[in-house]
């Protein structure tokens, strides 16, 4: 955990604790890369897709080891994957751009293909089933996402976006379709029949949008990217706030949401693990400052070329206040701080200015975490929660699955 600079009582609203993930068991040896896992709630077991080509089922034996009961081989390598435990529903998309659905027997050991569609012409990203607008969405590589009829297969609609298409959500009640792209845009559409309007377009990423997760309680969207941030998204306010969620320092890999506890979980490619507590109060980050001279010492910055030549100095690099947005120098900014209201739980660059208010007045800056942090070890491709159980499960880059236990985290 990061220093702080200012040792103080708790005052924060926050339940977070300090907990941390209690290893529970590991399942390695997997032959290939997992795309996708789910972790099962009414068996002791997995459902994975892998770089093999396969589906499998693993399931927990009497001697504790984990064997599949169903290992599928698919005619191409599946790289988006849904499945839903009470309908024993799994819909894949594949790199080819085909996407499949099967359904799993009850004793989960075997698996019937139900049907299948050329819904895309590169690689499929994402994919999901509203059971209650009754549609299968999917989003793909070829900027486009198609919609099918749930019960019939028929595809329905289809929109196409500026660019590559990432990954996706839907709000079946308000038939929100929320679909991430390579630039950082997430496209907020909704979707009446075969056609689809576009309602906005979030744009605060910097880099490609790795995961989302939609809370339809809250009415707020959360965001991962290859940018290293987490971000907020209060839709249901329809302000266009939007919080800024700072604790790692590698790309995101996913994000779980846990509904009812108010968690939410996010991972990066290095391992580490952010468990974010949605319910505390949060203050949105400032815009920075577009000065060309530093709003502190009033020192030019390297582009100002005239008033370095009318006062014969140098000029200096330009650097912004996280907490006030100010343009300043690097002698005026060089404190850090964590400051979990505003998201940063990682410590970032203050002005002077901030700085010596945060020493003065203690009193109004609460520097007590809002989010737990700990270490997997190793960086994670895909992950899912099983928030009733209380149990993560996450696949790393080098194939082990692992799960964890987490109920005291919510
Ligand atoms: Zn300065
Ligand atoms: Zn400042």
């Amino acid at each position: 955990m990061a220093a702080t600079i200012n040792d103080r009582p708790c005052s924060s609203a926050s339940s977070i604790g300090d907990h941390k993930p209690e290893f529970l068991t590991k399942i390695d040896n997997q032959i290939a890369r997992i795309n996708g896992i789910f972790l099962l709630a009414k068996e002791d077991g997995v459902v994975t897709i892998g770089e093999d080509r396969t589906i499998r089922v693993l399931l927990k034996r009497d001697n504790d080891q984990f064997w599949p009961s169903i290992v599928e081989y698919l005619t191409s390598v599946p790289t988006a994957f849904y499945f839903d435990e009470n309908t024993l529903c799994i819909i894949v998309g594949m790199v080819n751009g085909a996407v499949y659905e099967f359904v799993v027997s009850p004793d989960l050991n075997s698996l019937q293909q139900k049907r299948s569609w050329h819904a895309h012409t590169l690689q499929v990203t994402g994919v999901l089933m509203s059971h209650s607008a009754e549609l299968i969405f999917s989003c793909s590589k070829d900027k486009t996402i198609v919609w099918h009829c749930a019960n019939t297969g028929t595809k329905i609609g289809s929109y196409v976006i500026d660019n590559l298409c990432t990954t996706l959500e839907f709000d079946s009640d308000s038939r929100i379709c929320f679909i991430g792209d390579y630039n950082g845009s997430i496209y907020v559409l909704r979707v009446v029949g075969n056609s689809a309007q576009l309602v906005s377009k979030l744009s605060a990423h910097t880099a490609a949008i790795s995961s989302l997760a939609w809370d339809p309680v809250r009415g707020q969207l959360y965001s991962g990217s290859t940018d290293q941030l987490v971000i907020m998204w209060d839709i249901a306010g329809q302000k266009g706030s939007c919080y800024e969620l700072n604790g790692h320092n590698a790309r995101i890999s996913s994000l779980v949401l846990a509904r009812n506890a108010s968690r939410l979980f996010s991972i990066d490619d290095v391992g580490h693990l952010v468990v974010w507590d949605l319910k505390a109060k949060r203050i949105v980050a400032p815009g920075w400052h577009e000065k060309d001279n530093c709003e502190i010492c009033d020192a030019p910055f390297f582009w100002n070329v005239r008033v370095m030549w009318d006062r014969k100095t140098v000029g200096v690099r330009r650097h912004h206040c996280r907490t006030c947005g100010q343009s300043v120098c690097g002698n005026c900014c060089n404190n850090k701080t964590i400051f979990p209201a505003m998201g940063f739980e990682k410590e970032t660059r203050i002005c002077n200015t901030c700085h010596t208010k945060m020493q003065q007045y203690p009193e109004q800056f609460d520097l007590t975490p809002l989010a737990i942090q700990c270490e997997l070890n190793k960086g994670v491709a895909a992950m899912h929660l099983q928030e009733e159980l209380g149990r993560l499960v996450a696949v790393g880059y080098d194939r082990t699955i692992m799960i964890w236990d987490v109920r005291k985290l919510l």
